[in-house]
């Protein structure tokens, strides 16, 4: 088994990972940095983000391990008191997996004849930057309402925790295949009209946006943000590929999520 260890530059992390780099020299797990089986990464849910979009390419090859250095994350399971367990699981992997849905993102730039497609885990965000937004959105093809306000947000179960959760968004659990599309803003009044609730669209279905003629977009694609081009249409789907965790252990969505938001509940 090939591992790669992929740390943010904080400190604390830092030292987890010289920490785990002697313990697997020790015991001669191969590194590989280029192809890994498991990418191990240490800091937050952003760095698992980074570390999902450098292997993106490699997901049916790649399982990723989350240790957090700093509060549980949404995908960062183990803590830095934790390394021996997660070596002895690591030893005794028989390619367990857990996985999650990503969203499929496909936009097409007034500029290129060929739309370019992109894979979030978290969430894509269509915005405009200083005036309205206005934009048509079309669900499995057919028109559903003309948005204004101030962009459109589409989700993963994973990411409904995340952006999505800020929006008014449901939180979903991930072994649904689902999109979720929450608005950014919106106006309403009597003449503009949107749904004005977080849709929940099912896995055959597909949205699209089609942004009226401008260049001045904000695009966001989990961490990433793209500026200034020319959207003509986007499409979200999800994606036929998922992110694969190593399950070495059972760990409840709901508890997570009602640890990361919610703490200590005493019974009445
Ligand atoms: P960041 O450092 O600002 O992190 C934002 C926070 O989001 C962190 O606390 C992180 O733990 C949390 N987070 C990330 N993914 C999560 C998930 N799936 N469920 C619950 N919490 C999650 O930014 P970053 O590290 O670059 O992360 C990018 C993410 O930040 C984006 O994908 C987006 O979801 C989120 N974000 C949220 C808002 C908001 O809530 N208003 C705005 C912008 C971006």
């Amino acid at each position: 088994m090939k591992i790669e260890i992929y740390a943010n530059d904080n400190e604390k992390s830092l030292k987890v990972k010289r920490e785990l780099e002697t313990k697997f020299a020790e015991r001669h797990f191969v590194m590989d940095a280029e192809h890994p089986d498991i990418v191990i990464t240490i800091g937050g849910d952003g760095t698992l983000l980074s570390a999902f979009h450098q292997y993106e390419d490699q997901l049916d090859s790649v399982r990723f391990v989350g240790i957090h250095t700093g509060h549980l994350g949404f995908y960062t399971d183990w803590r830095t008191d934790e390394l021996d367990d997660l070596i002895i699981s690591l030893e005794s992997d028989n390619g367990q997996a857990i996985t999650y849905p990503l969203l499929d993102i496909s936009v097409r730039y007034r500029d290129k004849n060929k739309p370019e497609r992109y894979l979030a885990l978290n969430e894509a965000t269509l915005k405009r930057i200083g005036m309205t937004m206005a934009a048509d959105v079309y669900i499995g093809g057919e028109l559903f309402e003309r948005f204004r306000g101030d962009g459109l947000c589409v989700s993963t179960p994973t990411g409904s925790t995340a952006y999505n959760k800020s929006l008014g968004g449901a939180v979903i659990h991930p072994s649904l295949d689902a999109l979720q599309l929450t608005e950014i803003g919106s106006l309403n009044n009597l003449v503009y009209r949107t749904i004005s609730s977080p849709l929940i669209i099912a896995p055959n279905d597909w949205i699209t946006i089609f942004p009226n003629e401008t260049s001045d977009y904000f695009m966001t694609i989990d961490q990433e943000n793209i500026y200034g081009r020319d959207v003509e249409q986007i499409m979200f789907k999800i994606s036929k590929k998922k992110i694969r965790f190593a399950k070495y252990r059972h760990n409840a969505f709901w508890k997570r999520v009602q640890s990361a938001f919610i703490g200590d509940v005493h019974e009445i």
